[in-house]
């Protein structure tokens, strides 16, 4: 380790999904031991490093917002080292480089090296870039290695979340969905070697976790030829259903298609430790939409796997996500769009305005042709609609004993509030994926317990605790 490192204070700030939150708390763990004290206030920060997101503009907006804050700031403190991960870092490159408070640019791939672009940023007083070159072909293997090594050796806890941890599974996406921006930032799918992945749980268990989820743009086509046989995510998840200590496994995000569905749900029913939870976003329920999406599926086809979904695990919870005002969207496509999101019964949904993304095939061959106004009304629209399933399906759970996983107390005060030092409002998740808010000691974070539900809202559950579980 380099003394100049020792003692330096560093802050790390995330944008985006829960794969760059396992980025931050990949680089978090890895700098920590190199030496850099982890803070959460940038004026006593040395090293502020963003990890970005690509994803959507507003999301490259914040991060661009936030640099010309930090650029105020190094006025004042020229030495402060600013450094930009994760998918923007890829897409923008060199461009990033040069705004005036960005000292490093740093990839998804290269986040190994981030010590290192710290330290020569600062002993050589020049900028540093470590991105892809040509993002499309796989890596050299030294460069593969490196990933996997660094992914296995860090610790990646959720220090916010006890007893929770994500665990990568594959890297990047082959899907190309025309909007979409991962495959050129995140790079060609590649699953990660079945034993890592368990060792790796295995570990996690032995320090305390319960619950694992395990990701991947497109979780479900994991697939890793080694010697003997080919894993899916069905294997994997048998196989780390088995591990001592492990409650829950979770996984996300799962796209529409046929390849190793039943067999992943046939584990799911199976096994009481893989929670019936199943993200598998549709984006569209117009035919027209999804094959100018790239989307290999049709509505139909999309509903057909729910309904297989929910014979094979008849308490399962669904979530989607939908695109709206994609290029080209009429009105009857969104009211496909609304038809399939009744039909589907979703437990809840995310629902985003489509926003061209450079470089992707929707941007460069379809005019965006439908107003923000347009796109906004429809989005309203389509949440007031789930928002109506969502509450139908909570009420189901009036009266009932529900089993949750305790996060830690609640960050914002929820309806009806009794608070009291030694009961705080705590918030924890089912199973299936439900919020559910009770007051009860705050010791109980990380642990399991059983809450009636005694109220409900479209989006979160409450109730009273009837006992600590383990
Ligand atoms: N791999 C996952 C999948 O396919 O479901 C998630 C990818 S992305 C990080 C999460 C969500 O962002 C997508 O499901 C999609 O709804 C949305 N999204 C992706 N590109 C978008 C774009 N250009 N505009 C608006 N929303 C977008
Ligand atoms: Fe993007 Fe489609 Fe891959 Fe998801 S599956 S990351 S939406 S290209």
């Amino acid at each position: 380790m380099q003394s100049e490192i020792c003692n330096l204070k560093l802050v790390i700030k995330s944008f985006g999904c829960q794969m760059n939150k396992l980025d931050t708390a990949l680089v978090g763990s890895s700098l920590t031991k190199a030496g850099f004290a982890l803070t959460d206030n940038v004026k006593e920060a040395d090293v502020v490093l963003i990890n970005t997101c690509s994803v959507r503009e507003h999301a490259e907006q914040r991060v661009l917002s936030h640099l010309g804050h930090l650029k105020h700031i190094k006025e004042s403190r020229p030495d402060l080292i600013v450094g930009i991960i994760g998918c923007m870092a890829q897409r923008l490159g060199e461009k990033l480089l040069e705004h005036e408070a960005v000292n490093i640019v740093c990839g998804p791939a290269q986040i190994p090296q981030i010590a290192n672009l710290i330290t020569e940023a600062i002993e050589q007083n020049e900028k540093k870039l470590a991105i892809t070159e040509r993002i499309r072909k796989p890596a050299p293997q030294h460069d593969s290695d490196a990933l996997e090594e660094f992914e296995s050796a860090c610790r990646i806890e959720d220090k916010a979340i006890p007893a929770q941890a994500f665990v990568r599974v594959m890297h990047g996406c082959n899907k190309f969905c025309s909007y979409c921006i991962v495959p050129y930032v995140r790079g060609p799918e590649v699953s990660r070697p079945p034993h890592a992945v368990i060792d790796q749980i295995r570990k996690l268990a032995d320090a305390g976790i319960k619950q694992v989820t395990l990701l991947g743009q497109a979780v479900n086509s994991y697939e890793y030829k080694a010697a003997d046989k080919t894993w899916s995510l069905a294997d994997l998840l048998a196989k780390a259903a088995d591990i001592e200590g492990i409650d829950w496994l979770k996984f996300v995000t799962n796209y529409p298609c046929e390849k190793y569905f039943n067999n992943i749900l046939r584990v799911m029913a199976g096994s009481p430790k893989v929670c019936p939870y199943l993200h598998i976003p549709a984006q569209s329920g117009s035919d027209k939409t999804l094959h100018a999406m790239n989307r290999r599926y049709t509505a139909a086809d999309y509903l057909a796997l729910l309904d297989r979904a929910r014979d094979i695990v008849p308490a399962i919870a669904v979530a989607g996500d939908f695109i709206v005002g994609f290029p080209g969207e009429t009105d009857a496509d969104f009211r496909a769009t609304v038809e399939l999101v009744k039909k589907a019964r979703y437990r809840n949904c995310f629902i985003f305005k489509y926003s061209p993304r450079p470089g992707t095939t929707a941007d460069k061959r379809l005019e965006d042709t439908v107003p923000p106004e347009v796109k906004q009304a429809r989005n309203v629209e389509l949440l007031a609609v789930q928002q109506e399933i969502s509450g139908e399906l909570s009420r189901d759970f009036l009266g009932k004993e529900v089993k949750v996983l305790v996060e830690g107390p609640s960050k914002k005060p929820h309806l009806n509030a009794p608070e009291n030092g030694a009961s705080p409002q705590l918030v924890a998740r089912t199973a299936g994926d439900w919020i559910v808010v009770f007051n009860g000691p705050a010791s109980l974070a990380g642990q399991f317990a059983t809450v009636k539900i005694t109220k409900t809202s479209p989006l979160t559950l409450f109730g009273q605790l009837t006992s600590p579980v383990k």
